[in-house]
């Protein structure tokens, strides 16, 4: 009998943990299972922000997937551009460089994530940058970078940065490009006053998500750090010297990062599948598409019951797509999805992070080694997760210094 094809579309939190989940289930011994997606390694998100301060690097968080792939899974690097359903099964469309790809699958996982949101207001597009990529991160470290490096040939000029959005992304965001802006400007020589770094966002509060005592806590790690909060009122425009407000007021600020929305993938309507107002892909609970045998959606592209999009539920959906795929091999019943928050983590700068799990705290130091500790655990690969760990071993013995020995605290950061 031919072997099953099984094709993943995405190598995020969704696509890779269902792969290794699948190798843990024996499935990769018995089909043929083939991984695409259009970077050559994976990426931790939640650890991206400490690209810009140095705290992890890229083998850390974006391990090649021939490191973190299982054995016997395929890797096709390559642009999904949609996806078909015939009367023996799907073909999905690849764009490589040189070529384009037909892959024929009995069962089709798509795990394609999100992109930024920019609502069509004017300019974000243009003068707003995104920050969900390797790339992305490097280039606002540079920009940081160079405009430290302008003001100090240019005494009577600011270097001004705006983050738009004060959810866990800008709030995260905002809190580790203050520290990184501190430390250029002390290596600079240059007083506060010369460097300003604003987050605005229309709600009249920080994470209004999250439990009160971590918002508390992020709006004292924002504050030391001299962020400047712009809470309450929209964002009307972004152009070449700043944001605009709903109100009329002029932010200036020569970097704008945008992180106040995102949206399911686009390519998501080139598959024949039905999608929700904000162009999510409706699954049931046992995460497969109604009316579609052998189609299952999950993570960001995902509309299924109460989840957000996290990596957290990402995780969670995999482990549940692989025990499905596995299960319908074996004419076994499916399994369902129902979400549970865990908690949340997030960092409020060089060694410090709040975490909040399972209704205990640990903030400061405590929660910067927890939620260490805690991706660690849930990095892809044991081997590659190892390797980290000994390097974050010499790494958070050194932060552990850098907080408690500092001379200049964090409340004289960008006052
Ligand atoms: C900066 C940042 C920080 C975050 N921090 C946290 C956090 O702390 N905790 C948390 O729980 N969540 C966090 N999230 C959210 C979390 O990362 C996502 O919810 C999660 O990654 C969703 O998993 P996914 O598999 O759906 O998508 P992703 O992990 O984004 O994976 C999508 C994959 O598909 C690939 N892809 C997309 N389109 C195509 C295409 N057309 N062709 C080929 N490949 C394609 C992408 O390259 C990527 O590999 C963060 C997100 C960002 C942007």
């Amino acid at each position: 009998m031919a072997k099953r094809r099984i094709v993943i579309l995405g190598g995020g939190f969704g696509g890779l943990y269902t792969a290794r989940a699948l190798h843990l289930r024996g499935v990769t011994r018995h089909a043929d299972v083939t991984l695409v997606s259009r970077t050559s390694s994976f990426l931790f998100l939640p650890l991206l922000y400490e690209i810009l301060t140095d705290e992890v690097s890229d083998w850390q968080i974006a391990p090649s997937f021939t490191e973190v792939l299982p054995d016997g899974c395929r890797f096709i690097c390559g642009e999904v551009t949609g996806g078909e359903l015939q009367a023996d099964g799907y073909r999905v469309r690849v764009r490589q460089t040189d070529a384009e790809l037909t892959l024929e699958a009995d069962t089709v996982v798509i795990a394609l994530g999100s992109v930024s949101d920019d609502f069509g207001l004017p300019g974000v597009r243009t003068y707003a940058r995104p920050f969900r990529s390797l790339s992305d991160a490097y280039a606002l470290k540079a920009a940081i970078t160079d405009a430290v490096r302008r003001v100090r040939a240019a005494p009577r000029e600011t270097a001004s940065f705006a983050v738009i959005g004060a959810g866990p992304s800008g709030v995260e965001l905002a809190a580790v490009t203050a520290d990184k802006l501190r430390e250029e400007r002390l290596r600079a020589g240059l007083p506060p006053t010369q460097v300003r770094l604003h987050l605005i966002d229309r709600l009249p509060e920080i994470l209004p998500q999250y439990a009160s005592a971590l918002r508390r806590f992020a709006h004292r790690e924002l504050t030391r750090r001299g962020v400047e909060l712009h809470l309450g009122v929209g964002v009307a425009s972004c152009s070449a010297t700043g944001v605009e407000l709903e109100n009329g007021v002029h932010i200036a600020a020569e970097t704008i990062v945008w992180t106040a929305g995102s949206r399911p993938t686009p390519v998501l309507a080139d598959f024949p599948f039905v999608r929700d107002r904000r162009g999510r892909i409706p699954v049931s609970r046992t995460l497969e598409v109604p009316g579609f045998r052998g189609a299952y959606v999950l993570g960001d592209a995902a509309a299924s019951v109460a989840a957000p999009a996290t990596a957290q539920v990402a995780v969670r959906q995999a482990a549940v797509v692989a025990h499905n795929i596995a299960a319908g091999l074996r004419g076994e019943p499916l399994r369902e999805y129902h979400y549970e928050p865990l908690g949340e983590m997030m960092t409020l700068g060089r060694g410090t992070a709040a975490a909040n799990l399972l209704g205990l705290s640990f903030n400061g130091l405590a929660g910067y080694l927890t939620r260490r500790l805690i991706y660690l655990l849930a990095m892809p690969d044991p081997w590659h997760a190892t390797k980290v760990g000994l390097s974050w071993l010499g790494q958070s013995l050194g932060e552990a210094w850098h907080v408690w020995s500092s001379p200049a605290p964090l409340t004289q950061a960008i006052e």
